[in-house]
């Protein structure tokens, strides 16, 4: 069942003006957060293989992760791309925990890379959602992250795939919802966006004038001041908008 947010935000289209479909990757398509704890995980394994004596400040991925969300927070890191950030992170642990190492510092980034990319599976529901699909519509895949759909066999789904690192600013910035809307040429009113972000997702969207869905999956409570035009909890409830 659709679930119909109570403060509505503006009158919507009717559904069949709908054009372009375009969505966020990280957590909406696939399930990013598993792979990356999967990649640390295996990266950590290799980082004490090496430095044995780091395996006491590394008893689990807690410190990488740290690491990267504080880089991420330095007002230094602004306008770099999450992968530059993630790069910097694995430097950092070696600097900070044992000694500044550039060649081992590359090679963590790399294995943590092929990794993530390796572990990175879809949710159970995109497969068949986009076998699915109406062919009329045109499809968009608008990422802050760096996971190319082509790992995950869906790349040929697209008419517009759009990453922030490929000198598009990051949503909620309008640039890639732009991008997508230039390249369709489609107006906003066609457009409806996916996300599980309310502050990048559906505050881009809406920012811009389209439909914005917030994929909520794990029914989290709305804390902010973001309202979507709809929360749906999975893709299958998708086609009732669509
Ligand atoms: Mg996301």
């Amino acid at each position: 069942m659709v679930l119909r947010t109570i403060k509505q935000r503006r009158r919507l289209p009717l559904r069949s003006q709908y054009r372009l479909l375009s969505f966020d990757g990280d957590m909406t398509l696939w399930d990013f957060e598993a792979s990356m704890r999967a990649a640390l995980e295996n990266t950590r394994t290799l980082l004490i293989e090496r430095r044995p004596h780091m395996a006491a400040a590394l008893v689990d991925i807690t410190p990488m992760m740290a690491l990267r969300d504080r880089i991420l927070a330095d007002e230094g890191a602004s306008g770099l791309s999450f992968a530059e950030i993630r790069r910097r992170a694995f430097h950092a642990l070696l600097a900070e925990h044992d000694r500044p190492d550039e060649a081992l510092g590359n090679e963590l980034y790399a294995a943590y890379l092929q990794h993530r990319l390796e572990a990175t599976s879809l949710y159970a529901d995109t497969a068949p959602f986009f076998g699915a699909l109406d062919k009329s519509l045109r499809l968009a895949l608008l990422s802050n992250g760096n996971t190319h759909p082509q790992h995950l066999g869906i790349a040929n789904y697209f008419d517009v795939i759009a990453f922030a690192d490929d000198a598009h600013r990051p949503k909620p910035a309008a640039d890639m919802f732009s991008h997508a809307l230039m390249r369709t040429g489609c107006s906003p009113a066609d457009m409806i966006h996916v996300g599980d972000a309310l502050d990048t997702d559906v505050a881009g969207a809406n920012a811009v004038g389209a439909t914005s869905v917030w994929l909520n999956r794990d029914r989290r409570a709305n804390d902010t001041a973001i309202v979507p035009d709809y929360t749906i909890t999975s893709l299958d409830e998708l086609n009732a908008l669509l």
